[in-house]
């Protein structure tokens, strides 16, 4: 018993043309509209699967807009000459997984909130289709094509229809089948197909902001939302610690540089104590185990491996969460080697790891007053803290 959030972007946008690309691939505060609107569906408990149906000239510019979140989601399906036509080849593509619902949503709607989601599924329980929808606030005019007033239509039971439309998924891929089968081609919305259909439809009521971006003043207007709500990234602190043994040698590696010193550090791979603590900081950062869990010790595989590598996975592992690394702060303990002549390299080392400014980074470093393991010089230890932002759909 699944429920598809079937993600509709092969519009062209044409209102929007003059920014040179469909308006879902165009970046509202630094993050694309089809990102945003992917993660609120792909991070949201009750979808389990999400698909995406674009242009097929578009397939680039989606890898681009989805980053690492496109492997989380199904392959994208490719649409058709309406919405229509590219809704039921989303349906098509999502019927070997067998749903039994289906929550269709518009791409260029990326603020759809997480109890609404959540709303539209409950609906389905007691009928085969349910609506995002606001019931109409203002008086409705109707007016000739010269702008006069013919009617003022009565407003009672009147609802502005949005996305997303949940439906019983067979019921909906049917109606679409057999609206193709009649040359139907004219639905606006899936609800109206679904309606025309015979099955029965149910509104909920909107419960935010669930703007549709068509219009320029319409993405200047996400611009300002997106800035004004700090709850659409949550931050979240990860912290790592870490302590190697010295042993004889001539060289250490510490946050990714090669340092000069009277000994080495002891470890399976090239002991880099401080890109360790900074794995397992970022790994904490999305409650993801620890580097020996991923990296075990006693795999031959990693003998003497730079550490970089246990790094860059736990980077990797944040960007499928859809998180963005903001900094990372680490501190090492130890009697010697200076640190502060490497300092900026070891800054410059790791801002690269993470992709982001060296402004971002801090390392610092303190001895023990000559107190315990460190003090004694039998080893050193290193500490880390990085923050991440992560979507919260
Ligand atoms: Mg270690």
């Amino acid at each position: 018993m699944t429920t598809a959030a079937l993600i509709v972007a092969a519009g062209r946008g044409t209102r929007l043309a003059s920014a040179g690309r469909p308006k879902v691939y165009l970046d509202v505060a630094g993050c694309s509209v089809l990102q945003r609107t992917v993660a609120a569906f792909a991070a949201h408990p009750a979808i389990d699967r999400t698909l995406v149906v674009i242009h097929r000239d578009d397939q680039a510019m989606y890898g681009a807009a989805l980053g690492p979140l496109a492997a989380r989601i199904e392959a994208p399906a490719f649409g058709g000459e309406t919405r229509q036509e590219s809704v039921r080849r989303g349906l098509e593509a999502l019927a070997r997984h067998k749903p039994r619902l289906v929550l269709v949503h518009d791409a260029a709607r990326p603020f759809v909130g997480r109890h609404d989601i959540e709303a539209v599924v409950s609906a389905l329980e007691v009928q085969a289709g349910a609506v995002l929808a606001e019931a109409v606030t203002d008086t409705i005019k109707r007016a000739g094509i010269d702008r006069r007033i013919t009617e003022t239509v009565p407003r009672d039971g009147l609802w502005r229809a949005q996305t997303p439309q949940g439906f019983d998924f067979a019921a909906l891929l049917a109606a679409h089948q057999r609206a193709a089968c009649e040359g139907r081609s004219d639905f606006t919305d899936d609800a109206a197909l679904a309606e025309w259909a015979g099955l029965s439809i149910g509104v909920v009521q909107a419960s935010g902001v669930n703007l549709k971006i068509t219009t320029p003043a319409d993405l200047a207007l996400a611009e300002r939302l997106a800035r004004d709500a700090p709850m659409a990234w949550e931050p979240r602190t990860g912290q790592g610690f870490d302590v190697h043994r010295f042993v004889a040698g001539g060289h250490v590696w510490l946050c990714g540089v090669r340092v000069p010193h009277t000994h080495a550090l002891e470890g399976h791979s090239d002991a880099d104590v401080a890109l360790h603590a900074l794995t397992d900081a970022l790994l904490g950062t999305i409650g993801d185990g620890d580097i020996g869990q991923h990296f075990p010790p006693n795999d031959p595989k990693w003998r003497g491996a730079p550490s970089h590598l246990f790094v860059t996975d736990a980077v990797r592992r944040v960007r499928e969460r859809g998180g963005r690394i903001s900094n990372a702060d680490v501190t090492l303990l130890c009697e010697a080697p200076r640190i502060s002549p490497h300092r900026d390299a070891m800054r410059a080392r790791i801002a690269e790891l993470l992709g982001i400014g060296i402004d971002r980074i801090g390392v610092k470093a303190t001895t023990t007053e000559q107190l315990g393991f460190a003090g004694r010089r039998e080893g050193m230890a290193a500490i880390a803290l990085a923050t991440v932002l992560l979507p919260t759909a």
